[in-house]
């Protein structure tokens, strides 16, 4: 075997710098435990159904706030009544930041009734294993593993009163809305991205582009999931639109994405809400992209990545080839 002559060994040399910065950008090594994550899903489910304005809603919340505050987050509970009953969304951020650019949403609250569920069922309230608990175990594995150094770009919200829709004259996200209408028009221009999750925790986990999400940013996302290797769960094809708690920010004109599962899974609404239908897996899943879309902010110029999957791309096509042109000029 021949040794390498110097110009060869330079241009190797630059193209392992290269790829090893590309990688420092873009392949933040995620670090989100999907066991750990199902654990704060059971968690959540261990108090029962967690209706608004129930003893087991109360008992979750406290839960919440101490799993948040062990993670050394500032957690703040905002208050708010609606149709007489008192109700609380979960507001968590890092040390005394305000104006984080990252809003990362769930609704921690389950639906009191189960509508969907056979005639004989429908006034029993749900477990929400998927629908509430999914997306706020995510949040709070999130606010586990972010690195500390990024922590200050996001806040979390637990919202609270999400899912009573259309039972006793209530109507649906009275925990979002109450929270948007409590910015200040300040706040609300500092909010570069809210993104919601809901129902990612199903064993069979299927998350198209949501349609009423912002299209910049939700192509932003679906390709930080591409780039991981998840493209088969985030699928680049159009879903419905639904009403769910990004609204209330898409309306006051913040961009917004709801991650969620569409078509719904089949025990959506029913007794059969129950964390054997979710999975560890997917619940990584989801949380892998959100965690790479939080350290691929730049701070700076208030962007998203990745524009750089292109440099990456640059690199391992343009690199190669000029060796390869170098060798065949050698050669004659
Ligand atoms: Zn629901």
């Amino acid at each position: 075997m021949r040794t390498l002559r110097p110009v060869s060994a330079i241009l190797l040399i630059v193209l392992a710098f290269s790829m090893m910065q590309v990688n420092g950008q873009v392949y933040h090594t995620p670090l989100f435990d999907g066991a750990s994550a199902y654990s704060f899903l059971t968690g959540q489910c261990d108090f029962g159904p967690r209706p608004p304005g129930s003893e087991n809603l109360t008992l979750c919340r406290a839960y919440i706030v101490e799993t948040l505050e062990s993670f050394n987050w500032t957690v703040s509970i905002q208050n708010f009544t609606y149709r007489e009953t008192e109700c609380a969304n979960i507001i968590a951020t890092w040390s005394e930041t305000v104006n984080s650019p990252i809003v990362l949403g769930a609704h921690y609250d389950t639906r009191p009734k189960a509508t969907s569920d056979h005639p004989d069922n429908q006034s029993i309230p749900i477990l929400g294993a998927n629908d509430g608990a999914s997306g706020t175990a995510v949040l709070m594995e999130l606010a586990r593993v972010l690195p500390t150094a990024n922590r200050s770009r996001v806040e979390l919200v637990f919202f609270d009163a999400e899912d009573s829709g259309q039972i006793d004259g209530w109507d649906w996200i009275r925990g979002s809305v109450h929270y948007v209408s409590e910015l200040t028009p300040q706040r609300i221009t500092t909010i570069e991205a809210m993104v919601l999750v809901d129902m990612v925790g199903d064993a069979d986990l299927y998350l198209p582009k949501e349609g009423s999400s912002t299209d910049s940013l939700q192509n932003v996302i679906w390709s930080i999931a591409a780039n991981l290797g998840y493209s088969s769960t985030f699928v680049d094809s159009p879903a419905s639109s639904i009403y769910d708690d990004h609204r209330p920010f898409l309306d006051v004109g913040i961009p917004a994405v709801d991650i969620i599962q569409v078509p719904f899974p089949s025990y959506w609404h029913t007794l059969e809400d129950t964390p054997d239908k979710c999975s560890a897996e997917n619940l990584e899943i989801v949380g892998e992209v959100i965690e790479v879309f939080v350290v691929g902010y730049d701070t700076e110029n208030g962007t998203f990545l990745p524009d750089t999957p292109y440099v990456l791309y640059g690199t391992l096509i343009v690199v190669p080839l000029l060796l390869l042109v170098y060798y065949l000029r050698k050669k004659r």
